[in-house]
């Protein structure tokens, strides 16, 4: 049998009928349609050439076919790698040129671009309609059974966001996904009943694996939207039990009226991750609609490692604790920290990849032997047990030879009145190695630069005071909410100099 198919198809056994997805428009799609869609589609694919353990590429709008395309290429035994739709033709080119694809999917409106890129690879278009040569080929083919696949097979390369250098493939295993998402469903307690309001991109692993297979694991129902739309949402929430989100999707709903109590009724659960939720979100968050955001900690590489409970405390600024079947442990020296002291956190148990495609080396350096991986974040436990993050260790700064952990001064500077939020950042010095620089987004009557160094002399070690602080209309962030401290460091890399 084909593993993870078999699993993500046994909630809905018998419930063949039922409804799956809701679409913009009205239309539905039970389980028998979204199954029977992606049998056509392994059969499309197998039709093009694909055999087991193929890549078949695939950077295309967020339809219930893409969908199909996904589940169809595990059932052909292939490997699913997904793309940023973001991505520029340079861009979809080192993944196409790194993953070697059989097949490369896109939108018949780059199909010039991608094809001069795609080399040997087979083409094939997909529109954001669910419409396209692949589409076509699937229409015609008949039922497929899937191709048995054991639980080590990979089922999947997702490059990483990039946010911290190039982007790598993780290998993901038919039981990474299939374990992780288990576990999620279970934790969450998601249900059959349950409607959840899927707004997420499914080219990362939080569209795609935290919201399609704990839904598809639990037989839940999705409205499923192409992208972030605040109106649909809202219309979506009165009738929707679950939302999983970015924390940009909770300021951007924050900042509108129609988020009420009242609308937010039949919720059960709002999640969020990929990026830090601050703790203010948190905050009005529960004052507007009487609901506290479950905030939860993944990357790429593990799929999701750690989350507040869903009967307990959830701690605003925390991620929670290890999931059932991941353990943590918070390294530096080589050693585990005392309680409460920061450092690198590792993680291990099944939900961790199967090492980055094609990097040995890379893989040598951060996945040991013995399972752990070492995350590159840097987190704190408390005496609760409750994991911080408090930042990436890329984004340490050691300045004349003192560590200053962004988080700690990002969230004095986040606290101020007039401060939406703000972003630490080390910058080449010509004295200190690195020096701190604040870049502060204002909001309301705003805030001066003197008021910030005002407010933070006193509270902070000189150290780790910023040398310069710019105030800025908005940070730069990715599709997925997280702030490009790249490209930042990047812009102010002069300002020493
Ligand atoms: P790259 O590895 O290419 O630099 P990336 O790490 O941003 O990119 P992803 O795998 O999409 O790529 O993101 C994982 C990272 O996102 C984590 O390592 C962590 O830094 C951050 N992250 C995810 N969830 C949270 C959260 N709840 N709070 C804080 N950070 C989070
Ligand atoms: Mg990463």
């Amino acid at each position: 049998k084909n593993y993870l198919i078999s699993q993500l198809r046994a909630a809905s056994v018998g419930r063949e009928n039922d409804v799956f997805a809701q679409l913009v428009g009205g239309e539905t799609v039970t389980f028998g349609a979204l199954f029977a869609g992606a049998e056509r589609m392994a059969a499309a694919l197998v039709s093009c050439g694909v055999v087991p353990g193929d890549r078949v590429a695939v950077q295309v709008g967020k339809t219930i076919q893409a969908i199909e395309l996904y589940l169809g290429t595990v059932m052909a035994g292939g490997i699913f790698l997904p793309l940023n739709t973001a991505y520029t033709g340079p861009e979809v080119a080192y993944f196409v040129g790194d993953a070697s694809p059989r097949v490369v999917v896109c939108d018949p409106a780059r199909i010039d671009e991608i094809s001069a890129i795609a080399g040997a690879a087979q083409m094939m278009t997909l529109d954001p309609a669910g419409q396209g040569s692949l589409r076509d080929l699937a229409d015609v083919q008949g039922g497929f059974d899937p191709v048995a696949r054991e639980m080590g097979d990979l089922a999947a390369i997702l490059y990483t966001s990039g946010t911290t250098g190039r982007s790598k493939g993780a290998m993901l295993s038919h039981a990474n996904l299939a374990s992780n998402s288990a576990t999620l469903r279970d934790y969450w307690q998601f249900t059959a009943e349950d409607v959840l309001i899927h707004a997420l991109p499914i080219f990362h692993t939080h569209g795609l694996f935290v919201a399609t297979n704990v839904a598809l694991l639990a037989g839940a129902q999705v409205v499923l939207l192409p992208g972030f739309d605040l109106d649909a949402i809202l219309e979506a929430m009165p009738k929707a039990t679950a939302l999983m989100g970015v924390p940009t999707f909770y300021t951007r709903l924050l900042g509108d009226a129609r988020l009420t109590q009242e609308r937010a009724a039949n919720m059960r659960l709002f999640i969020s991750g990929s990026a830090p939720l601050l703790v203010d979100t948190h905050e009005q968050w529960e004052q507007r609609t009487g609901h506290r955001i479950l905030e939860r900690y993944g990357m790429t590489e593990t799929n999701m490692s750690t989350s507040n409970p869903y009967e307990g405390e959830r701690r605003a600024g925390t991620v929670g604790f290890p999931l059932p079947g991941v353990e943590a442990r918070v390294m530096e020296g080589g050693a585990e920290v005392a309680t409460g002291d920061i450092g690198v956190l590792e993680v291990r148990g099944a939900n961790v990849f199967q090492g980055y495609w094609q990097m040995p080396e890379k893989t040598a350096e951060e996945l040991r032997a013995d399972g752990w991986f070492i995350t590159g974040d840097l987190a704190k436990v408390d005496s609760d047990g409750y994991v911080t993050i408090v930042g990436r260790e890329k984004d340490l700064i050691i300045t004349g030879g003192f560590n200053v952990y962004p988080k700690e001064v990002e969230s004095l500077i986040d606290d101020l009145p007039g401060v939406l939020e703000s972003a630490v950042i080390g910058v080449r010095h010509p004295d200190f190695g690195e020096a701190v620089v604040a870049v502060v987004v204002p909001e309301g009557d705003g805030v001066s630069v003197d008021q910030i160094r005002g407010a933070l002399d006193g509270q902070l070690a000189k150290f780790k005071q910023p040398k310069q602080i710019v105030l800025v209309d908005a940070l730069l962030r990715n599709t997925m909410g997280k702030v490009q401290k790249k490209a930042l460091r990047e812009e102010f890399a002069e300002v020493f100099a």
